[in-house]
């Protein structure tokens, strides 16, 4: 994988350093038609000002049911069973959302917190204009902003993400599948809230198309401050241009930490295979791998860790024991600073492993297993 990274302007140390957004052992069920069946499990993260994190996972990891459950847009048959979510406002208030009612929570969403979904085309309104769905937005929320000093932020909006005025009056079905998505994100940032959460917003793009939106969030984000919770299946994309990420497999997180830490040097073979099975957005191209097998079904979770049925080096106390996430070593002998970096997975616990994998280890499990797949 190549060593350039798109440039980017760091948000200043002493903000980033200030909470937004709490979670706090989080766990979410579904309702089954025999039983309860957990989407996630026990999540735990921080979301700092002006901060991208990445949520990274094949579907049904539950990313997007997180997601979901920070904007308190669950569905009916989902529920929240364990944990927090927390929200510091400027003025040093700390708002329970899960405690919100429903009148606060309206003025929360949006106001606080966006989200830009996946399809475009499915969140906006294929009967408005665009200048009609903004100005919904913001005279819902600032019922005595004068109609010119609407019309104008409609127009200022679109233009910060780089669609002319002209197109104002445009339906969404005249504009291309990028510029359906910019109107969406220029949608969620009418109100300047601080925190606006993507769900795979360029995952329908072409890959030129998702750079330039990529290019422009990160432009958006030094201009107006506002924090991203970035969701994506693709690790690769995430590599290039988030700040920390957290790795999902089976509703737990597995590995969390810098972005940069974990492009150089994934501990959990999840990550690793994960991070592998894209080709990079830049730089030389490289054989992708694939990860065996596919994410476990959620009504009947493997025991231990649940990705030992794919894991090329699953070993006796992975069937039985649920690693806990917990500092990783650091990644190079000898070094004494981990870089905050996180990781459930037992190769890196003394109790059970005296020496912790290489990435060459990693390597070569992964084509060990591809030779033994391919002669079966
Ligand atoms: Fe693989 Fe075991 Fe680590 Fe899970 S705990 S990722 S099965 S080595």
């Amino acid at each position: 994988m190549s060593a350039e990274r798109v440039e980017m302007t760091p948000t200043p140390a002493a903000q980033r350093e200030a909470p937004v957004l709490e979670v706090k052992h989080l766990s979410i069920e579904y309702a089954g038609e025999d039983a309860a069946v957990r989407a996630v499990t026990d999540v735990s993260f921080t979301l700092h000002r002006g901060e991208i994190v990445g949520l990274a996972g094949e579907s049904g990891c539950g990313k997007s049911t997180l997601a979901y459950a920070l904007t308190r847009l669950l569905s009916p048959m989902a529920a929240i069973t364990q944990g927090e979510i927390l929200f510091h406002r400027p003025d040093g208030e700390v708002m329970d959302v899960l405690a919100l009612s429903p009148e606060e929570l309206r003025a929360f969403r949006w106001n606080e917190l966006a989200i830009v979904f996946q399809s475009a085309m499915n969140s906006l309104n294929p009967v408005m204009t665009l200048a009609a769905q903004i100005d919904d937005a913001v005279r819902a929320h600032r019922p005595h902003m004068p109609r010119a000093e609407r019309q104008e932020r409609a127009i200022s909006l679109l233009r910060q993400v780089g669609i002319a005025a002209d197109r104002l009056q445009s339906y969404p079905h005249e504009l291309s599948g990028g510029m359906r998505q910019r109107a969406s994100i220029a949608i969620a940032l009418a109100l300047e809230p601080a925190v606006i959460i993507m769900d795979e917003p360029t995952t329908a793009l072409d890959v030129v198309v998702q750079r330039e939106i990529l290019t422009e969030i990160l432009r958006l984000r030094d201009a107006f401050g506002f924090s991203v919770i970035f969701i994506t299946h693709d690790l690769s994309l995430l590599l290039e241009f988030a700040d920390s990420i957290a790795i999902m497999y089976a509703g737990r997180i597995v590995e969390r930490g810098a972005s940069r830490a974990l492009y150089a040097h994934p501990r959990h073979p999840y990550s690793y295979g994960l991070i592998h099975a894209f080709p990079p957005l830049r730089g030389p191209r490289r054989r992708a791998i694939g990860i065996p097998g596919s994410p476990p079904d959620l009504r009947a979770t493997p025991p231990g860790c649940a990705f030992h049925p794919r894991c090329p080096l699953a070993f006796d106390a992975c069937r039985a024991v649920i690693p806990p996430l917990r500092p990783a070593p650091p990644a190079a002998s000898g070094a004494t600073d981990n870089d905050g970096v996180t990781v459930a997975c037992h190769l890196y616990d003394p109790t059970y492993s005296r020496a912790q994998p290489t990435l060459e280890t990693i390597a070569s499990a992964y084509a060990a297993a591809a030779e033994r797949s391919a002669a079966r």
